[in-house]
């Protein structure tokens, strides 16, 4: 799998510094609507608002070249615009446009121009699960954790729009703020993060369809100064939807990691999750167990809810298996005060590091596969 002309038309343009500010041009937002088909051709408009004539010349040259240049690149087609769209407005609750076609057909557009605004960052991995309360959530905040006292530098996107739980989880109080036109993530616990709870009333959010959902997504991803980032975490919806469709189309997914309890229940919708990414030729970087048992205190290992459901489920679908994590009872309370686990010296620690040592060598596993 080579990396999406899109991705690497747009980290060449990042290369292209605006002379007038000295900051590149993908930064800055002047590159808008940039869309590549199947036979190489780019589009994009330079959004010029304020800039000199001989300057819009010289630059859209100079970004022309720079797409030019990109391997698989055959055409590009690049006009210089006047007119300042609007910053996105980014306290609004309500995001406009999206479109009710989740696989974009005929429409790819939209969602490729989303991700711009995460141009630093290197690996976006979608954390799933099928089902709700098997504590992906908890599992995406305390993995992000581990990899950032792995010495990652990492993201945490709160995708979960119909319960965003992340800033409890972390403890964050703050709402998000605007800096230099874009929501500036919030820093906890060394993880860059940002939830659609920062932003909107979560009752708001239960209402939203399929459009609004995407384009929450969208300026989550777009509106956001990730800045750079090794790896982002994306906390998505259970079950597999709008918010997963409009991730996958927006071809920024290294893989995603699948969070199971070992019921079978749960595990026929872990099936749904593999087969949409499969579909979708998103690498499936592992399932991770969660609640797989419980430690008694005399020592006694019990299986509240079965035993191994989901490395079994892993291992009949073809997919990695990266580990369990017990049942800590300690876990919510840590949760609802705000005080992960994967800090300090509880044994959750380890759980969580070993698991983030897995998905750093399945980052580097895809990225070996999709070198170019
Ligand atoms: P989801 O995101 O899948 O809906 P959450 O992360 O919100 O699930 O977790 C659901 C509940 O389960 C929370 O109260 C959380 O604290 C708890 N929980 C999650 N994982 C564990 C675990 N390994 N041990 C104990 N409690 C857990």
């Amino acid at each position: 799998m080579t990396q999406p002309l899109a991705i690497r038309v747009r980290n060449a343009l990042a290369q292209v510094a605006n002379p007038k500010t000295g900051r590149n041009i993908v930064a800055e937002g002047l590159i808008q609507g940039l869309t590549t088909d199947d036979d190489g051709k780019v589009r994009f408009a330079l959004e010029m608002a304020g800039g000199g004539a001989a300057d819009a010349d010289a630059l859209l040259a100079a970004a022309k070249n720079a797409a030019l240049a990109v391997d698989g690149v055959s055409a590009v087609s690049a006009v210089a615009t006047a007119h300042s769209a609007a910053p996105a407005d980014t306290a609004a609750a309500a995001p406009a446009g999206g479109h009710n076609n989740p696989l974009g057909m005929g429409k790819k557009p939209q969602t490729e121009q989303a991700a711009m605004g995460m141009v630093g960052v290197k690996h976006v991995i979608a954390i799933a699960s099928g089902k709700g309360g098997v504590g992906k959530s908890t599992v995406a905040a305390n993995l992000a954790i581990a990899l950032a006292a792995a010495g990652y530098k990492t993201g945490l996107l709160d995708a979960d729009i119909y319960g965003p739980s992340l800033p409890t989880l972390l403890g964050i109080k703050d709402k998000a703020t605007v800096r230099e036109g874009k929501l500036a993530p919030v820093e906890a616990h060394g993880v860059r993060t940002m939830s659609i709870g920062m932003l909107v009333d979560p009752d708001q959010a239960l209402a939203w369809r399929g459009p609004m959902v995407m384009g929450a997504l969208k300026q989550l991803m777009n509106d956001v100064d990730w800045g750079t980032l090794d790896v982002m975490l994306v906390d998505t919806p259970p079950g597999t939807g709008d918010a997963h469709l409009s991730l996958i189309q927006s071809k920024r997914l290294t893989g995603a990691v699948i969070v199971s309890t070992p019921q079978e229940m749960a595990l026929a919708d872990v099936r749904r999750g593999i087969a949409l990414f499969r579909k979708t030729e998103t690498p499936i970087l592992g399932v991770i167990e969660n609640m797989a048992w419980l430690d008694m205190p005399d020592g006694e290992r019990r299986y509240v809810f079965g035993k191994g459901g989901a490395a079994r489920v892993a291992q009949e679908l073809g997919a990695p298996f990266l580990g369990a994590i017990p049942l800590y009872p300690d876990l919510g309370e840590a949760s609802d005060a705000g005080a992960p686990l994967a800090r300090g010296d509880h044994p959750a620690v380890k759980t969580f590091a070993q698991l983030a040592g897995k998905i750093a060598a399945a980052i580097q596993g895809a990225e070996g596969s999709t070198a170019e």
